[in-house]
């Protein structure tokens, strides 16, 4: 019987009734390693990055993927070995991205919080550019890179104030969020930066938001940015890069995002118009990069029908899947092994065993379900594992990377032991 793909899912199909991700049949990932299980496609993860190849041919771009998403040794490994860099916003990241072999050249730093120990490990280490995101971090670099007897590259975090009409908690670029350099404050910002010893203006950056599935926030940010650029090298600041961040949604439920290339086609058409399209460009994608190659395998525990709503509890939870609770995001949810005779699905609220009623993975799914039944929890590949918890000490999930034929176990799954290995009890007194 011919394979049928899951729509948005190009990399995931049932084939005999059972779905698989590129070759590999899930249900025999869940028996071997066991379940909630994170399960990664190393060809989708590549043909996501492929279209943002295509979209810059023939330009001066760097693609550093903002490996907060999915920060997995394994994963990072792969796009550095396509080429990326990396966009890290703690000192933890630039460790992840040396032991995974990644180009401390092409790793910029974003954040608002900075320490001057993680500026230190960076200056040392030789990073590209640290992303400044306020006057108050400007200074403090510089006395950091002064007492180091270097200079830090910077590029500046500007605040576009463009609405990316994406979820308040993953929008950035508004007035009145934390980061980046208001738009008004700009250019005294650049010219304060260029007249700072310890300090080499390399650059200009925004970040708008995440789940961006519009072009016109892109457009916007675009433009505004290209008027800060002529303004500041109109007083006498060159600017050797252009930085546009990442943000570019992903299909969680019928959502339409506009393609990669296509949406970069777009912008360079305003970047060539205004003059702009030979600069070295950079992006800072994260969850489009990684979010559709990923599942989280889940085991149902228990069916509990009852009078107003059924709960379906699974063995995944809040502290593996952490969207549905933070930002009620949707995840499909589909089974393993499609049933062969339809059978009256019903009405359920998938939740997970955590004792708190935040603790849910989708409302009011049409499945039909028994105890011990195998689903997968689609579009898990961004901000599921790299934010997941050991909450109610929930050893975190095991992650498996398919390449092909071969599945490779990327991180093992964590014991009670490995939940509290770090405290101690006081000695008695
Ligand atoms: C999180 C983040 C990104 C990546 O965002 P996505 O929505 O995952 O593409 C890029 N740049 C900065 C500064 C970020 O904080």
């Amino acid at each position: 019987m011919t394979p049928s793909a899951l729509p948005g899912q190009p990399h995931l199909a049932y084939r005999d009734h059972e779905l698989c991700l590129e070759q590999v049949r899930l249900a025999d990932l869940a028996l071997t390693h066991g379940t909630p299980l994170f399960v990664y496609s190393k060809a989708a993860m590549l043909a996501a990055l492929a279209a943002y190849q295509r979209g810059f041919q023939g330009r001066k771009a760097l693609i550093c993927y903002a490996m907060k998403a999915n920060s997995n040794l394994a994963v990072l490994q792969l796009f550095a070995q396509a080429g990326c860099g990396f966009d890290i916003v703690s000192g933890g990241e630039l460790q992840r991205v040396l032991a995974a072999g990644g180009d401390v050249k092409k790793v910029i730093f974003s954040g608002v919080g900075k320490t001057r120990a993680e500026m230190r490990q960076a200056l040392a280490a030789g990073i590209a550019c640290f992303n400044v995101e306020s006057e108050a971090e400007l200074e403090v670099l510089n006395q950091v890179a002064l007492d180091l007897g270097v200079r830090a590259p910077v590029s500046i975090r500007v605040n576009p104030n463009v609405d990316p009409q994406t979820h308040p908690y993953i929008s950035t670029g508004l007035k009145g969020s934390k980061f980046g350099v208001a738009h008004e404050r700009t250019v005294a910002t650049y010219q304060r930066a260029a007249a700072l010893q310890g300090l080499h203006v390399v650059g200009i950056d925004c970040h708008i938001g995440s789940q961006i599935t519009q072009e016109l926030p892109y457009l916007d940010a675009v433009d505004r940015m290209l008027d800060l650029v002529q303004d500041i090298e109109a007083a006498g600041i060159p600017l050797q890069h252009l930085d546009f961040g990442g943000g570019l949604g992903i299909d969680y439920n019928g959502d339409t995002p506009p393609a990669a290339d296509a949406l970069w086609r777009l912008l360079l058409a305003k970047l060539d118009a205004r003059g702009f399209g030979q600069r070295q460009l950079m992006i800072e994608p994260g969850r489009s990069l990684v979010g559709n190659a990923g599942v989280c395998l889940t085991q149902v525990l228990y069916l509990k029908p009852g009078e107003t709503k059924n709960f379906c509890i699974v063995d995944a939870a809040m502290n593996d899947l952490p969207r549905p609770a933070m930002y009620q995001a949707f995840h499909q949810i589909v089974p393993l092994a499609q049933k062969p005779a339809p059978e009256p699905a019903t009405s359920w609220e998938v939740v997970g065993p955590v004792c708190e009623s935040g603790d849910w993975i989708g409302h009011d799914r049409a499945l039909a379900l028994q105890p011990g039944d195998l689903l997968a929890v689609l579009s898990a590949g961004a901000y599921c594992m790299s934010m997941a918890s050991n909450y109610n000490t929930r050893g975190r999930a095991a992650e498996v990377l398919v390449d092909q034929g071969r599945c490779c176990v990327i991180r093992e799954r964590e014991s009670a032991q490995d939940c509290f290995a770090l405290e101690h009890l006081p000695d008695p007194a």
